[in-house]
Order: structure tokens, then C-alpha cells, then sequence
């Protein structure tokens, strides 16, 4: 295995996101890597307006889901010690802005649980899956067990 220099967390705030975090942080510590996490906001309520743009139905309510992620973010990365320029806020489909946050920050490995809020019916979570695919780095999914 090689050294990993910046290792990638990916967070959907689910239930079991701990044991991913902890498994990132383990592995922080062991390569002495530069350690990072995101939150892709996805499925935002959109509206077709018919001039070509799509904007949020309810600007307040897409605000608040925003400030609320925000602060998840920061509570996980607070207890990981990640640093606030460390920290992805992004929005759209968690697989693009992922893969493509690990890309632009030369990230060598990106850790995602193997299953989340989308995932229980797969062998491997739907994000995971795309990750594997679009990622130019490695991807260590954390096998995670239903509860
Ligand atoms: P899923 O595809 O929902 O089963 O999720 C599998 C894993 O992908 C989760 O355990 C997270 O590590 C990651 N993941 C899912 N959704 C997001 C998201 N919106 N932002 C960041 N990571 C995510």
C-alpha cells in the first residue's frame, strides 16, 4: 500500500457516519496524511422556471438546509480536528463533487462508507459505486453492516 499524503472523508450525516470518520482518522494518523472531509448537499428542491435557469423553490428553506449542513460538517470535523479550510460544503450529485474535490486537492485517497442513506438494497451503496467509478484515486469503502 502506498503512503498517502491527503486522505478524503465523505460524510452523509446517516447514522453509522462514525465508524467511517474513525476509520479515516485511524488512517490520518498512520500515514501522517493531510486529512479532509466533505458534504455533498444533494436532492435540493428545484424548479423548472421555463427561462432556461432552475432555482430552489424556497430560497429560505434551501438556506436552512444548507446552514443545517454546515454545522454537521463542523461538528464532525471539530471532533476529527479537521481544519475549517479542510472542510467541503458542496452541492449536487455527491459521486461528481466528490471525485472532483479529490482531484483539484490532489487527494490520494478518498474513505466513504460502503452503504448510507441511499444504499441498503445494493451489494454497494449507489455513492460508493459512482465514487469507484469516477474516481482517479483510490477509494476504500467501509464495509458497514445494517443495524
Ligand atoms: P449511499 O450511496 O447513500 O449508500 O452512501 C454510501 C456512502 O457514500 C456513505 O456512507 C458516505 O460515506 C457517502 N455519501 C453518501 N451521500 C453523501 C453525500 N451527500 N455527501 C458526502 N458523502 C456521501
Amino acid at each position: 500500500m502506498s503512503n498517502y499524503k491527503h486522505i478524503l472523508l465523505a460524510v452523509d450525516f446517516y447514522e453509522n457516519s462514525s465508524a467511517i470518520s474513525q476509520r479515516a482518522k485511524d488512517l490520518a494518523l498512520k500515514y501522517q496524511a493531510e486529512l479532509s472531509i466533505i458534504h455533498v448537499v444533494d436532492n435540493l428542491p428545484l424548479t423548472d422556471t421555463g427561462y432556461g435557469a432552475e432555482i430552489p423553490f424556497n430560497i429560505d428553506f434551501t438556506n436552512e438546509l444548507i446552514a443545517n449542513a454546515k454545522k454537521q460538517l463542523a461538528k464532525i470535523a471539530e471532533q476529527l480536528e479537521i481544519k475549517e479550510n479542510q472542510q467541503w460544503l458542496e452541492m449536487g450529485s455527491p459521486k461528481i463533487e466528490i471525485t472532483r474535490i479529490a482531484k483539484e486537492n490532489k487527494v490520494d485517497l478518498i474513505v466513504i462508507g460502503s452503504h448510507g442513506r441511499h444504499g441498503w438494497a445494493l451489494l454497494l451503496g449507489s455513492t460508493a459505486n459512482g465514487v469507484l467509478h469516477h474516481a482517479s484515486c483510490d477509494v476504500l469503502a467501509v464495509r458497514l453492516q445494517e443495524n
